[in-house]
């Protein structure tokens, strides 16, 4: 009996081997309770109500590590004054943030600066189940939550697109509009990653609500 126990223990630890072997992670998710928590939260608080703009996402596919509990589909900020092109698919705690980051930071910027108003966002990313930075075996990345908005620009009235990858070296007023919003959206998210963090990041700020260990808050 015990040799065969032995014996079946042994087999399923050769299985595992080679699943492990034989099936590389393509992430490594890590076991989070306060994203959940934060999430029913949001949810619980009524701080995201469905608009003709917010609507319900049934769901998001992908491996269970990824998704949220209820996710949206966002085409609209700032009470339906800044449209977000293609519409964002974020969890509940993203989406006053992005509200707040559009009206107190965006928008003052770009009348501060450009002396415009932006009618708006260009959406490079929002929800993907992958590793960060796209690399095999890192960990999953805030896009695979939900929990992320990555920025490749801003419609201004008239129809002129600032965008991060020609305007964060370019005229002035870009320059200091784009570096007044990256700046500023250090204030409302907890990852805030441009131009001058990694060439991946040479075209878009990637904004997420992460909760860091020991920096806090990441800004670069
Ligand atoms: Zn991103």
């Amino acid at each position: 009996m015990y040799q065969s126990r032995v014996g079946l223990v042994l087999t399923l630890c050769a299985a595992l081997a080679l699943w492990a072997c034989t099936r590389q992670p393509t992430f490594v998710a890590k076991h989070e309770p306060w994203r959940a928590d934060e999430e029913r939260a949001c949810l619980a608080s009524g701080a995201v109500r469905e608009t003709a703009f917010v609507t319900t996402r049934s769901s998001l596919g992908g491996p269970s590590a990824c998704g949220a509990i209820h996710p949206f589909t966002v085409s609209a900020t700032a009470r339906g004054g800044v449209t977000l092109e293609p519409p964002a698919l974020l969890r509940c705690p993203m989406i006053p943030a992005v509200d707040y980051w559009m009206e107190r930071v965006v928008i003052p910027a770009a009348r501060h600066h450009l002396r415009a108003n932006i009618v708006a966002i260009k959406v490079a990313g929002s929800y993907s189940c992958r590793p960060m930075n796209h690399v095999i075996g890192a960990r999953l990345s805030e896009h695979g939550h939900a929990n992320a908005l990555d920025v490749a620009g801003f419609v201004l009235e008239g129809g002129y697109v600032i965008r991060v990858k020609t305007g964060w070296r370019g005229p002035m007023p870009e320059q200091n509009f784009l570096r007044a919003v990256h700046s500023g959206s250090c204030n409302v998210f907890t990852t805030v990653l441009g131009p001058e963090y990694d060439a991946a990041h040479h075209d878009h700020f990637h904004l997420d609500l992460a909760r860091h260990r020991a920096e806090g808050r990441i800004c670069k």
